[in-house]
């Protein structure tokens, strides 16, 4: 019998997502639309491509830090994160 060859990194289940992500549900990638200025407000303390930047709300906007708020996670990074598994 061989003792365990290989240790998951985060204690055993089968999950590749980081350990601050693993309680993230769809709700975390929800997009929300600023009220002031009406454009999509990008994930909470995420930097947005500069090519896109015009699309989306930013800090300089009054309606940024308002409701309603935006969620963290980039649409289809969970899936990706559970993807990834597959390797
Ligand atoms: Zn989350
Ligand atoms: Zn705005």
């Amino acid at each position: 019998m061989v003792a365990h060859p290989d240790p998951t990194p985060y204690g055993g289940d089968a999950v590749t997502r980081p350990p601050w992500n693993k309680d993230c549900t769809i709700e975390c990638e929800r997009r929300v639309k600023c009220a002031v200025c009406e454009k999509p407000k990008p994930p909470i303390g995420r930097s947005v491509p500069i090519a896109a930047a015009n699309g989306y709300c930013n800090q300089e906007c009054p309606g940024y830090s308002q409701p309603p708020e935006a969620g963290h996670l980039w649409p289809g990074e969970l899936k990706r994160m559970d993807e990834e598994d597959e390797s």
